[in-house]
């Protein structure tokens, strides 16, 4: 508004000037043509200007004489003002007085022959209509402004009680399942954010609800693990010590038995252990430059025996000499628990290929066997934690259903991913790309 006011106050006083300018040079030719007699005549058209722009107009001599005044109430008068002083010093005036709420302009008549100031042509021009136009404006534009403000105001509390509304239900659903309670899916409907921050929330809680089934089936799978050599044990030991006079014989072989289930026992324990640091450490790796060729190269050498017992060609294919970023402990326990597999569900004189290959990012390690093959419907569990796919034998084979998991682990550990591809009767093969340095994807 303020910018506004001065706009038009300031195109008046152009408008004003311009005219006030018109009257001064018309000044000056009277003073040329009527000599000192200029009054009568200048009066009228004066008079007339001064109508049409509210102007009154003084015409004052070097001696401060008012030697004319279109109000008629100076003439004759001494005039005291700052402004015509100016004037007379060469500056003409044209500005804007808010307080008195008009226009003064001062303006140097020159003596045609000497071009000295003679007179000085002082005029001010009310502007009071324009303050009172600005003033009812800006009633106006307040009372717009409030209005505006006040529905502003309603709509944005409106706007953001809907916003907050959807939050509120997410809010009581994590409070909810912060103590203790169950996690149920929520359905938000409103804009796509929060359609999308639904489905996401919704996600969330389904891997919440999927982790805890996981780990309630973890706890049973682990107890039932662990009661079943014990479960063993008691029976062997009861039926030993039940019986009278026991022969030597059946007392060696229970006994042996007893060992074996310690020993089955004991391998759970240590799986499960491990397994449980992976998860928690799962970050904590102990990275060094290993030579891969070296490392699947000691591990095949410790397996030859058990490939032996049941003459399985045991065959180490590699195609160049890899260094790669990797925690030799775990990743042995890698090859150990893969290729451990390809001779345990493998047939008599059966074959198992391990080879190593790498390109400019990652290397690979593939386990082939020509063992006894996993169904299709098994692939997506044999990763799980217990799962094996013939509880019967691959429990007699000595496994306890962890190795896989503590393997997918350790890949995972190195950024690094495994798959397997299998055929019931025609065998398996297990793939592991890991990246050469130790840095994630
Ligand atoms: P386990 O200790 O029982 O061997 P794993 O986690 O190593 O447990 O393997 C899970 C299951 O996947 C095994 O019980 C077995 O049924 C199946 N499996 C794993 N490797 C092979 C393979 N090379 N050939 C056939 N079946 C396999």
């Amino acid at each position: 508004m303020n910018v506004a006011e001065s706009t038009v106050i300031e195109t008046r006083r152009k408008n004003v000037n311009a005219q006030f300018s018109v009257l001064g040079s018309y000044y000056s030719k009277s003073i040329n043509a009527q000599s000192n007699d200029m009054s009568s005549k200048f009066d009228d058209m004066a008079e007339e200007i001064a109508n049409v722009f509210l102007n009154r107009i003084q015409i004052i001599d070097r001696s401060f004489n008012i030697v004319s005044d279109t109000y008629q109430i100076n003439k004759g008068k001494l005039c005291i003002s700052s402004d015509v002083n100016k004037c007379f010093n060469g500056n003409n005036q044209a500005y804007a007085d808010k307080k008195n709420k008009c226009l003064v302009l001062t303006q140097a008549i020159k003596s045609p022959d000497s071009q000295d100031i003679s007179y000085v042509m002082f005029a001010t021009s009310s502007i009071a209509d324009i303050y009172t136009a600005m003033d009812s404006i800006r009633l106006v534009v307040a009372a717009v402004v409030i209005i505006l403000v006040v529905v502003l105001l309603g709509f944005a509390f409106f706007a953001s009680y809907r916003m907050v509304k959807p939050f509120r239900k997410i809010e009581e659903t994590i409070e909810h399942i912060g103590k203790g309670g169950t996690a149920e899916r929520i359905n938000l409907s409103g804009s796509s954010e929060i359609e999308t921050i639904s489905n996401s929330f919704n996600m969330m809680l389904d891997r919440i609800n999927q982790l805890e089934e996981s780990r309630q089936e973890f706890v049973s799978n682990v107890s039932h693990e662990l009661k079943t050599p014990i479960t063993s044990m008691k029976v062997l030991a009861e039926s030993l010590v039940g019986q009278q006079g026991v022969p030597e014989e059946l007392y060696q072989e229970f006994m042996g038995d007893i060992i074996g289930e310690l020993d089955r026992e004991n391998l759970i324990i240590s799986d499960l252990l491990t397994l449980v640091k992976m998860d928690r450490t799962g970050l904590e790796m102990n990275i060094s430059q290993v030579n891969i060729n070296d490392l699947i190269e000691a591990q095949l050498r410790l397996l030859r025996p058990l490939a032996a017992e049941k003459n399985i060609e045991l065959v180490f294919e590699s195609y160049r000499p890899i260094i790669a970023e990797v925690d030799e402990t775990k990743f042995s326990m890698c090859i150990s628990n893969l290729v451990g597999n390809a001779i345990k569900y493998n047939n008599n004189d059966g074959w198992v290929h391990v080879s190593l290959n790498a390109d400019a990012t990652y290397f690979y390690v593939k386990v082939q066997d020509n063992g006894f093959g996993i169904p299709e419907d098994s692939l997506e569990h044999i990763f799980d934690r217990f799962y094996r796919v013939d509880k019967a034998r691959d429990r007699a084979t000595g496994g306890t259903g962890l190795g896989l998991a503590i393997t997918r682990s350790i890949v995972t550990a190195h950024y690094g991913t495994i798959k397997v591809f299998s055929e019931v009767d025609a065998g398996s093969t297990f793939t592991m790309q890991i990246p050469l340095t130790h840095v994630p994807e």
